[in-house]
C-alpha cells in the first residue's frame, strides 16, 4: 500500500480520528474535521496544541511535541482531554499518540475517539451521587445549597453556578451560593430577571419557572430570547450555554439555580434529564430538612410541655419519655428507655384494671383513664391519661401516652375528702398510705370493721346520734390500735385497720380483743354490734384494692355469721359467695312466685297433754319439695329479706289465726323488729287476737331498752309476747323482770341434753324457778321421749313441745286436729 493508499484509507474511518504533525499538522481524516467542525485547510495550519484549550495540556503538549520532533520514541495515552470544536463546543476525546518519521522528519501520528457524551454521563452521574448523599447527610438546607452548588461546578467542570434563593423577609429570589468566575453585574441581572413583576416582560427562564420546568440556552449568541441586561452580562462573563431550573417548595417557587458553560450546546439531553433528576432530589432534600426542623420542633415542644409525654413501641417499651416525665418521676431518660411503663406501676390498680386497659388498646381504642402511679422515690402520683394506639407508616404499632399530672388536684380533693365527721383518713387516702408503708417482706392484716344495721340505726335515732356513734367509734378504734396502725373510716359506717402483725395467734388475739372491747363499748349501749372481714397482706394479695375486696368478701361471710363475728379471707370464701347468691336467688325467686308456706307445732299441756296452741312454721314449697328455714332464715334476716316475706306472710298468719280458735305463735325476726316504719305497717289495725309473737332472746339481749319500748306496744295491742331459745343468748335472767313478756321458751340443746347432763338440768330447773318467779309461762321446745316429758313434769314446765306429740303440720290437719279434740 502507498502513503497514498493508506492516507485514503484513514479517511474513510468512521469514529477514529487520525492526525498526523510535525511542527504543523500535517493530515487529518475526515472523523477529525467533523468533530472539531474545521475544514482540512484550517487545521492544516495549526500547531497540534493549539485544538486544545487548557492553558495546563498545551503546555504539556508542547514538551511532547519538542521530545517527538526531536526523534524521541515513546507512546503517549490521555484518557480524556478537553478540545474545543471551532464552534466552541467542548468535545472530550481519548488519545493515542506515537513519534513517527516522514520524508525524514520526526513527527507523531495520534489516534483519537470521541468520548464526550460517555465521559459527560459520567460527570453528571457523579453530581447525582454528591446530590444523593447530601440530600441523606444533610439537614440544614444552606448547607444543602452550599453542598449541591459546589457537586455541580466541581463534577460537571461547569464555569459558573448559583442558586438563588427566596428571602425570608422580601419574598424575592436573590442570588446567595454561587461558585466559578462571575461578576457583579451578571448577580444584578439575576436579581433583576428573578423578581419581575411585570408579567408580559417575563423572560423564558421565568416563564419556564412558573411552570416548574427547566430553561436551557445552547448558544448565548443566537438566543433572542433572553431580556438584553442578562443575555449581554452572561456573553460579557463569555459563557455560551446556560440551564436554569426552579427548585419548589410547599408548591411555590422557592429557588433558581442557574449553571452556567464556557461552551455552546454544554447542556444536551442527557444533561437536561439529569437535572431534572437534581430538582426533585434538591426539593426531596428541603422537604426532608423542613420536615426535620419540624420535628425538632415538635420534639422541642414535646419536650418542654408541661404535660406527659411516652411513646412505646408494640411490645410497651420505652422509646421516648419528655422532660416533664423526668420530672414527674424522677426517672432520667436513660432510666427509662426500653423499659416498661410498668416501672411506675404502683399496686394501686387491679389485675382487672390493667387487663381491660391492654383489652381496649389491643383493640386499637383509645384509653382515657386516671392512673395512680409510683415515682422513683416510691412516692404516687396521679395521671390524667390518654393512651393512644397508632399504626405508624413503617406499619408498626406504637402507643403514645399522653397524660396531665394531676397529683396536686387528687391531694387537695383528698384533702377535702379527708372524713370530716371523725377526721380519719378517707377511703383513697387509706390506700396511699398503705402503699406507702406495706412492704411484701412483713406482714399485714388488712381489717374492715362494719356497724352492723346502722342504716337503721341512724332512722330510728335520727342522724345526729348516727354520726355521734361514728365519732365515738372512730375514738374508740384509735384506744385499741396503737399509732403506727393505719384505721381509716372507708365508707358509711365501714372502717379499716392495716396492721403489721408478727404471727396469726397474735392477730387472732388483736381480732378477738376489738370484738371484746366493742362488745362491752357502752356507747353502743347493747343496741349496735359489729363484723369483721380480714385479709392479709401479702398472702392474699399485694395488690391494696384487691385486698380490701378480700376482706370485703371476708366481711360478706362475717355478716352471715351473725352479730360480732368476724372472717378471715380464704379461697373457700368464694364458694361461701357463691351458696350466698344461690340462697339468694331462691328467696328472689319464691318471694316472685309466692312459695312461702306456714306449718304449724301444737304445743301442750305439760299435764293434761292438751293443746295450748301452735307455733307457724315457715317453709318453701317448690313442687313436691319442702325447704325448711335453717337454709334460708340467717341469710333472710341478716339480709332484710325476711321483711319481703313478712310482708307476704303476715296476712295470711292473721288469716290462718282468724280460722282457728287456739292461740298461735308467730316468730318475727329481730331485723324486722327493730324497723319501725316496718312493724307499723305490719300490725296496721291489727289488735285483739289471740296471737303470740316469738322472738329470739339473742335478739333481746342485744337491744334490751328498744325490745322493752316494742314490747310495751305489742301488749298495747293486747298480744302475748314469748322469749325464744332462751339459754342461748347473753341476757342475764335479771332483766327479764324488766320485759313485759309471757312467755319462755327453753332452747332445744338443753332438753336434748337433760337426761344426760345434769348441768342442763340444772339449769332447766333454775330457768323454769325464776320465770315462775316473774309470772312467766315456760315452754320446753325439742321434746322428743317419754323420759324427757316425765322431767320436765317433775319440773314444773308449763307446757310441752316437740315430735313426741307433733311434728309442724299444714294447717288443714292442724284444724282437722283440733275439730276431732274437740269431739273427743
Ligand atoms: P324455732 O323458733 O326455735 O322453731 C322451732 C324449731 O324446732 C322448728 O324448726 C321445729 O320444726 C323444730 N322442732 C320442734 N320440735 C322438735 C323436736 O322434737 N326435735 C327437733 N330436732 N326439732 C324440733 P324449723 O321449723 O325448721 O324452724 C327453725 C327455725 O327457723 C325456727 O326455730 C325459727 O327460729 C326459724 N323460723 C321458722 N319460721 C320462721 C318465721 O316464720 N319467721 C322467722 N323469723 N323465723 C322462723
Ligand atoms: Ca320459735
Ligand atoms: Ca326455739
Amino acid at each position: 500500500m502507498t502513503l497514498e493508499q493508506l492516507l485514503t484509507f484513514f479517511d474513510k474511518q468512521p469514529y477514529v480520528g487520525i492526525l498526523v504533525y510535525t511542527d504543523k499538522i500535517i493530515y487529518v481524516n475526515k472523523t477529525i474535521q467533523e468533530i472539531l467542525g474545521f475544514s482540512k485547510k484550517e487545521i492544516l495550519n495549526m500547531a497540534p496544541y493549539e485544538i486544545f484549550p487548557q492553558e495546563e495540556i498545551r503546555n504539556k503538549i508542547k514538551q511532547i511535541l519538542q521530545k517527538r520532533l526531536k526523534g524521541e520514541e515513546f507512546p503517549a495515552t490521555y484518557e480524556t482531554l478537553e478540545v474545543v470544536s471551532k464552534n466552541k463546543k467542548r468535545l472530550l476525546v481519548k488519545l493515542f499518540t506515537q513519534t513517527i518519521q516522514i520524508d525524514n522528519q520526526y513527527g507523531g501520528l495520534a489516534f483519537g475517539i470521541e468520548i464526550t457524551d460517555e465521559i459527560k454521563k459520567e460527570f453528571l452521574i457523579e453530581i447525582l451521587k454528591e446530590i444523593n448523599r447530601t440530600v441523606i447527610n444533610k439537614e440544614k438546607e444552606e448547607e444543602i445549597f452550599e453542598s449541591i452548588i459546589k457537586a455541580i461546578y466541581k463534577k460537571g467542570n461547569y464555569e459558573f453556578v448559583c442558586a438563588s434563593i427566596k428571602e425570608n423577609n422580601s419574598d424575592k429570589i436573590i442570588p446567595k451560593y454561587c461558585i466559578g468566575k462571575y461578576n457583579k453585574e451578571l448577580l444584578n441581572s439575576f436579581s433583576e430577571i428573578f423578581n419581575k413583576n411585570n408579567s408580559s416582560d417575563k423572560c423564558l427562564i421565568m416563564q419556564n419557572t412558573l411552570n416548574n420546568k427547566l430553561t436551557v440556552f445552547n448558544d448565548l449568541n443566537k438566543s433572542s430570547l433572553l431580556n438584553n441586561k442578562l443575555l449581554t452580562s452572561l456573553l460579557n462573563n463569555s459563557f455560551k450555554s446556560a440551564l436554569f431550573f426552579p427548585i419548589y417548595k410547599n408548591n411555590k417557587i422557592y429557588a433558581i439555580i442557574g449553571i452556567c458553560s464556557k461552551y455552546v450546546e454544554d447542556f444536551d439531553k442527557i444533561s437536561v434529564s439529569i437535572f431534572e433528576e437534581a430538582k426533585h432530589d434538591i426539593e426531596f432534600a428541603l422537604k426532608k430538612s423542613e420536615n426535620i426542623t419540624y420535628l425538632k420542633l415538635l420534639q422541642e415542644a414535646l419536650d418542654k410541655a408541661y404535660s406527659w409525654v411516652v411513646i412505646t413501641d408494640e411490645n410497651a417499651q420505652i422509646l421516648y419519655a419528655n422532660k416533664s416525665v423526668e420530672e414527674i418521676t424522677g426517672y432520667k431518660l436513660t432510666e427509662l428507655l426500653s423499659k416498661n411503663p410498668k416501672v411506675f406501676k404502683s399496686g394501686y390498680h387491679s389485675d382487672e384494671f390493667y387487663k381491660k386497659f391492654w383489652e381496649k388498646l389491643l383493640n386499637n381504642e383509645i384509653v382515657e383513664t386516671i392512673i395512680v402511679n409510683k415515682d422513683k422515690k416510691g412516692e404516687l402520683f396521679y395521671l390524667k391519661d390518654k393512651i393512644v394506639p397508632i399504626k405508624a407508616p413503617n406499619g408498626k404499632k406504637y402507643y403514645i401516652s399522653l397524660a396531665v399530672d394531676i397529683t396536686h388536684e387528687k391531694t387537695l380533693q383528698n384533702k377535702l375528702k379527708k372524713d370530716i365527721l371523725t377526721n380519719l383518713p378517707n377511703r383513697n387516702e387509706f390506700i396511699n398510705l398503705i402503699l406507702k408503708k406495706a412492704s411484701p417482706d412483713e406482714s399485714f392484716a388488712c381489717i374492715i370493721i362494719d356497724i352492723k344495721d346502722f342504716k337503721i340505726f341512724n332512722q330510728l335515732n335520727g342522724n345526729n346520734a348516727g354520726d355521734y356513734i361514728l365519732r365515738k367509734f372512730a375514738e374508740f378504734l384509735k384506744t385499741i390500735f396503737y399509732e403506727e396502725d393505719l384505721i381509716a373510716r372507708i365508707g358509711g359506717d365501714e372502717f379499716a385497720v392495716f396492721i403489721k402483725y408478727d404471727s396469726i395467734n397474735d392477730l387472732h388475739s388483736i381480732i378477738n380483743k376489738i370484738i371484746y372491747k366493742a362488745k362491752n363499748y357502752e356507747e353502743f349501749h347493747n343496741k349496735l354490734s359489729i363484723n369483721i372481714g380480714i385479709s392479709l397482706y401479702p398472702k392474699d394479695s399485694e395488690n391494696i384494692t384487691e385486698l380490701i375486696e378480700k376482706s370485703y368478701l371476708a366481711l360478706e361471710i362475717a355478716k352471715q355469721k351473725g352479730d360480732f363475728s368476724y372472717e378471715f379471707f380464704n379461697q373457700k370464701i368464694n364458694q361461701k359467695i357463691i351458696e350466698y347468691t344461690d340462697i339468694k336467688n331462691l328467696l328472689l325467686h319464691s318471694i316472685k312466685h309466692n312459695e312461702f308456706i306456714y306449718h304449724f307445732q301444737p304445743y301442750v299441756n305439760s299435764n293434761t297433754f292438751e293443746i295450748e296452741g301452735a307455733e307457724t312454721l315457715l317453709r318453701i314449697k317448690q313442687k313436691n319439695k319442702i325447704i325448711y328455714p335453717n337454709s334460708f332464715i340467717d341469710f333472710a334476716e341478716n339480709t332484710g329479706y325476711i321483711k319481703e316475706i313478712e310482708k307476704i306472710m303476715f296476712p295470711k298468719f292473721i288469716k290462718f289465726l282468724l280460722e282457728i280458735n287456739i292461740p298461735l305463735s308467730f316468730n318475727i325476726s329481730g331485723k324486722s323488729l327493730i324497723d319501725e316504719e316496718h312493724i307499723k305497717n305490719l300490725f296496721h289495725n291489727i289488735e285483739d287476737l289471740p296471737m303470740i309473737i316469738e322472738l329470739t332472746e339473742r335478739e333481746i339481749a342485744g337491744n334490751i331498752e328498744y325490745t322493752k319500748e316494742i314490747f310495751n306496744f305489742f301488749k298495747s295491742k293486747n298480744f302475748k309476747l314469748s322469749i325464744d331459745d332462751f339459754g342461748t343468748g347473753y341476757s342475764s335472767l335479771t332483766y327479764l323482770k324488766d320485759l313485759p313478756s309471757d312467755f319462755l321458751k327453753i332452747d332445744i340443746t338443753f332438753i336434748k341434753n337433760i337426761e344426760k347432763s345434769d348441768k342442763d338440768l340444772a339449769i332447766v330447773e333454775t330457768i323454769i324457778n325464776f320465770a315462775h318467779r316473774f309470772g312467766l309461762t315456760t315452754i320446753a321446745e325439742g321434746v322428743e321421749n317419754k323420759n324427757q316429758v316425765k322431767i320436765l313434769q317433775s319440773l314444773n314446765c308449763d307446757y310441752l313441745q316437740g315430735y313426741y306429740f307433733y311434728k309442724p303440720m299444714p294447717f288443714e290437719k292442724l284444724k282437722n286436729l283440733i275439730n276431732s279434740n274437740k269431739s273427743s
